[in-house]
């Protein structure tokens, strides 16, 4: 079996405790293949200083890069996450572009390649990961790279319609037919990929191959997941421990309602809030009788569009707790910090709701997570956004559109209303699709269709 190849914006560095689940899956990949981990080392540094940091853990090589301080603020704080992000989330009205933040990223991507290309070895297997490095495929052929080469989009792909909105949209897309496969989060996503390359840059497409010119790149979903025996371990472990029972104690018999997402402008909070708002207006009896914890750990605080959300988010939940609180509940608990998993596992498991409304979101794993954390006699029922990507796949859900007020405050009180048997029901279809489609069977799914 070929040597595995991942690169990613981000590495889990080899000692890194608190990886996440995907970087979790990533290293088991690697290391049953044995493998190279490519990426950005996270260190911004003058460009005479640049270096390429090199370790080797077990059968795991780890080759990571600096960037320079102009390389970050173009490449990742400008046309990833202020050009790309806003777009391919739906939002084209919170895009800024520019031309010379472009180039800045295509420069990166070159950087990559360059510094890639001289560790690669011919039989190597490459999977590159997500919106900052659309154009690394290209880049490593035009060096000569005749690996095969995958590439996973974490984030929506919207339609035609949308990405046109991009100034570079042809130039930038038309680098994945560099790819042999692209993977993105669903079925739709694959479609407008697809249409994209036959409508705009005038592929052919026969299945699910579009054919430009030489290339042939397979499009087709592979929707990640979570380790959910892992989850549901935590949580069972958590509920136990004094986090779990300070928070259940606190609540004083009332029911919980949570919320767990980076700040980020995507995910709907604003509008979250404002329908638990609402919902408290509408349904006095519930007053002093549910509370919200809502955690949100801010995230890339040098975009300005996400320091004014959360100032925004900081006023709703005082505006909020100032009308309806009393001497002995809040009825926003709103807490801007991270937390170990286990103790996020536990608090979906106390949980009687989850509130997950994002606006758009790829997947939207939070979902996933609290689905594993419930106790199978007495689960909790998730309020999901329809236009997650998880809704596809946990159609049992209270599905909401987060932009209907009414329609989110009516998902709140039948969550909270459900009766047992139907939170059962509902709740046993969606663990057992994330039991079968897992971290894993993602992982394997994606490189069997890579090809050995
Ligand atoms: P995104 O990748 O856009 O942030 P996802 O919901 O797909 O959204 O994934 C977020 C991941 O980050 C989940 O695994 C979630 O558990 C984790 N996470 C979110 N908020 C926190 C927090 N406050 N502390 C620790 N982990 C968090």
């Amino acid at each position: 079996m070929s040597r595995l190849v991942v690169v990613s914006n981000r590495v889990a560095q080899p000692r890194e405790t608190r990886a996440g689940g995907l970087a979790a899956a990533m290293r088991a990949a690697l290391k049953e293949h044995g493998g190279l981990w490519f990426g950005w080392s996270g260190k911004r540094v003058a460009p005479t200083e640049r270096a390429l940091h090199r370790e080797r853990v077990g059968n795991i090589d780890y080759a990571l890069l600096d960037l320079t301080r102009e390389e970050y603020e173009a490449y990742y704080l400008g046309f990833a996450n202020r050009t790309l992000w806003p777009l391919l989330h739906f939002q084209p009205t919170m895009m800024q572009y520019s031309r010379a933040q472009y180039a800045g990223y295509r420069q990166v991507n070159k950087l990559f390649a360059a510094r890639l290309a001289p560790l690669l070895r011919e039989d190597d297997r490459i999977w590159i990961h997500d919106y900052h490095l659309i154009p690394l495929a290209s880049e490593l052929r035009a060096l000569g790279v005749g690996s095969r080469i995958g590439f996973f989009l974490h984030i929506p792909l919207p339609p035609r319609e949308l990405l046109i909105n991009l100034p570079c949209h042809a130039d930038l897309i038309a680098t994945l037919s560099a790819c042999d496969l692209v993977g993105v989060q669903n079925r739709d996503d694959a479609h407008a990929l697809a249409d994209y390359f036959v409508d705009v840059l005038g592929a052919q497409r026969s299945g699910d191959i579009v054919v430009s010119g030489e290339r042939r790149t397979r499009v087709a979903p592979f929707p990640i997941s979570i380790d959910t025996a892992e989850v549901a371990r935590q949580s069972q472990a958590a509920a136990a421990s004094a986090t779990s029972r300070n928070l259940r104690a606190s609540l004083s018999g009332r029911a919980l309602a949570v919320g767990v997402d980076r700040l980020d402008y995507s995910k709907g909070l604003p509008r979250r809030f404002e329908a638990f708002g609402r919902f408290l207006a509408e349904h006095p009896d519930w007053r002093s009788r549910v509370s919200f914890l809502q955690i949100a750990p801010p995230s890339r605080e040098e975009v300005p569009e996400y320091r004014e959300l959360r100032s925004k988010l900081e006023r709703s939940a005082g505006a909020t707790n100032g009308r309806y609180a009393e001497p002995d509940w809040v009825p926003i608990r709103y807490v801007n910090r991270s937390f170990a998993r286990r103790t996020l596992a536990g608090f979906y498991r106390i949980a009687d709701l989850a509130l997950v409304t994002p606006l758009r979101d790829g997947m939207n794993l939070v979902a996933k997570e609290f689905v594993a954390a419930q106790p199978p006699d007495d689960p909790g029922a998730l309020v999901l956004s329809r236009f997650a990507g998880a809704a596809g796949e946990l159609p049992q859900a209270l599905l909401v559109n987060p932009y209907d007020p009414e329609g989110m405050v009516e998902g709140i009180e039948r969550g909270l209303t459900m009766p047992l048997e139907e939170r059962r029901e509902r709740w046993t279809a969606m663990f057992e699709h994330i039991s079968k489609h897992d971290i894993d069977a993602w992982r394997r799914g994606f490189l069997e269709a890579l090809g050995n």
